[in-house]
């Protein structure tokens, strides 16, 4: 993956105002709509931010949803009182356009040994800190870098015994998740059922594991946005979460507006291209 992703640093264009009934939006959560934090625990979306995503929401007529490697029940919390469709585990689990739930499960006695021989690995590599999500295994070491190479080390030996997993490294953290199952490909199912078939796919993620969602937006003439430094194959860059901010606030106000002006002034339909 890594020899396809190219650096663009350079020349980044000025990110559009994509029109909310065209566009279906999708968002990375820790690091796009969140601050990281040391503890994934602390981790919070700002209550205007979160208003901004219900308005985008309501005017794309439900075409937004959240992409994250959190479980679902996580994201839930995270845009309370908002229940919006999202694809957790990186797609692992998923609540549809419909309001439908799905999850891929692993049986149940390798998901019990793959817990076991983590736990123990990382019981002895103090600072580390294991989640365990059901089907995937996050092994964080945000406190711990120095561990960096035993904790990938162990993660290897795991998913070598078991070819229905994959490893995906993350910002200070090894994921263990089912083969498969990506960014890329949650994007891809959305797309393909309403109310975000027939539109064009916005993506803005972070982090490495949101590349594949990079890939399959700019695949489809979507637009795709990294936050932060590092190279990606996303098409525009905004450096903060707080640019990420920014621009939802422009983006629903536009919505609000456009959907204003269609409602007060029938006789001057605009026509959005
Ligand atoms: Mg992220």
């Amino acid at each position: 993956m890594t020899s396809e992703i190219q650096e663009n640093t350079t020349e980044t264009p000025l990110l559009p105002h994509p029109d909310s009934q065209q566009y279906a939006f999708f968002f990375d959560v820790d690091g796009t709509l969140a601050e990281i934090r040391d503890e994934p625990d602390a981790v919070s979306i700002p209550p205007e931010v979160r208003q901004h995503l219900q308005a985008l929401f309501t005017a794309s007529s439900g075409a937004l949803a959240l992409i994250s490697g959190r479980p679902v029940e996580q994201l839930d919390q995270l845009v309370a009182p908002l229940i919006l469709p999202a694809a957790g585990v990186h797609g692992a689990e998923m609540r549809d356009g419909e309001g439908q739930f799905h999850r891929v499960t692993l049986p149940a006695q390798m998901a019990k040994d793959v817990e076991q021989t983590l736990a123990a690995g990382m019981e002895k590599l103090p600072g580390t800190l294991l989640e365990v999500k059901g089907m995937a295994f996050a092994l964080h070491y945000r406190q711990a870098m120095l561990h960096q190479q035993h904790v990938l080390e162990l993660a290897e030996s795991v998913v070598a015994k078991h070819p229905e997993l994959v490893l995906q490294p993350g910002k200070c953290v090894i994921e263990i998740k089912p083969r498969g199952k990506d960014k890329g490909a949650a994007i891809y199912d959305f797309m393909q059922q309403p109310p975000f078939a027939g539109r064009l796919p916005v993506f803005v993620g972070d982090d490495l594991t949101d590349e594949k969602g990079f890939e399959v937006v700019n695949a489809l003439n979507g637009i795709s946005v990294k936050v932060g430094e590092g190279s990606s194959l996303a098409k525009y860059r905004v450096k903060h979460v707080r640019d990420v901010y920014q621009w939802l606030e422009t983006l629903q106000r536009h919505a609000t507006l456009s959907s204003s002006t269609t409602h007060t002034n029938t006789h001057t339909k605009e026509s959005h291209s």
